[in-house]
């Protein structure tokens, strides 16, 4: 799930022309990225998923796939039709509606085994996999790296023959991620962010969850980081200066640039800040719909 609306990583980088404009989607298509890496987008474009969630098939005589996405019949039969008994394995990034429901049917099509950090949700998975856990394929390897912050189970895969990184939700082109507490959390998603900066060798690119393969990752990982800690500095100085505030008027104030059908997104967002402002003596508080105070 992503914010459409909210500040954009590419911003970040403080040159918007420099922002490409890539080949638009198609649906039900795989498209070639990389010499190892297909990728067919779903056809369930939203707000909070962009031109739809993307799959990615990874290897060409064993196949990974990394989230089928819903339970699409046309977009499973288009990822089978073009891995079919060479999927090996699906492997999720985390349960969400957008990303995981898929497994059982591409599981039916390709009798491929689903694997996942947990079984939330109601997926069914045949394996677990912790960080740090590796598929071994006899073209590549896909590392799975604990990235918890939009999910607690969210994972990440690197394709370490390609330095590519296949991020789900914890990082999407073109927009920001939303951070939902309870289980979305601001603190770990900050602290897995910053891991990612840490591989290495450093990567190359990022496959996101929704959008385009993004170039240049550690641009748009500073991005990411940077918006977060402005974002929080807003509403610690927001917090300050009222004294007490409801979280509704905390996102008045703050998304006053951002359509009010977000709004409800932006409270979870603003929640979780003030969860990490807590958790750091700032603010206290702790409901969604409690009056927060500065600390
Ligand atoms: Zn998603």
């Amino acid at each position: 799930m992503s914010a459409a609306g909210a500040a954009g990583a590419a911003g970040a980088t403080g040159d918007d022309t420099a922002v490409d404009t890539p080949r638009p989607m198609v649906y039900g298509v795989a498209s070639a990225l990389s010499p190892m890496v297909r990728r067919i987008v779903c056809r369930n474009p939203s707000v909070m998923t962009g031109p739809g969630t993307n799959t990615y098939l990874v290897g060409i005589d064993e196949i990974a796939v990394v989230d089928p996405g819903p339970d699409d019949a046309e977009h499973l039969d288009a990822v089978a039709g073009c891995g079919g008994d060479r999927i090996r394995w699906i492997l999720l990034t985390h349960t969400h509606p957008d990303h995981s429901p898929g497994a059982a049917g591409l599981k039916q099509r390709t009798g491929a085994e689903v694997l996942a950090f947990d079984d939330r949700d109601g997926v069914d998975l045949d394996g677990t996999l912790g960080d740090g856990s590796v598929i071994e394929a006899t073209e590549f390897h896909l590392t799975a790296l604990h990235t918890p912050g939009h999910a607690s189970n969210h994972l990440c895969y690197l394709l370490n023959e390609e330095r590519m990184l296949f991020t789900g939700d914890h990082i999407m082109q073109g927009s920001t991620v939303v951070i939902a507490p309870p289980d979305g959390d601001m603190a770990a998603y900050l602290a897995s962010l910053d891991r990612l900066k840490r591989i290495r060798p450093p990567l190359r690119s990022i496959a996101p969850g929704h959008g385009h393969v993004i170039d240049d990752p550690r641009a748009v990982i500073d991005g990411y980081i940077a918006h977060r800690l402005e974002r929080e500095a807003q509403v610690i100085d927001l917090l300050r200066a009222r004294g007490r505030s409801a979280i509704t008027d905390l996102v008045e104030d703050i998304y006053a640039d951002v359509p009010a059908e977000l709004h409800s997104w932006a409270r979870l967002s603003v929640w979780a800040h003030l969860r990490k402002l807590a958790d750091d003596g700032l603010a206290e508080g702790d409901g969604l719909d409690d009056v927060w105070s500065a600390a």
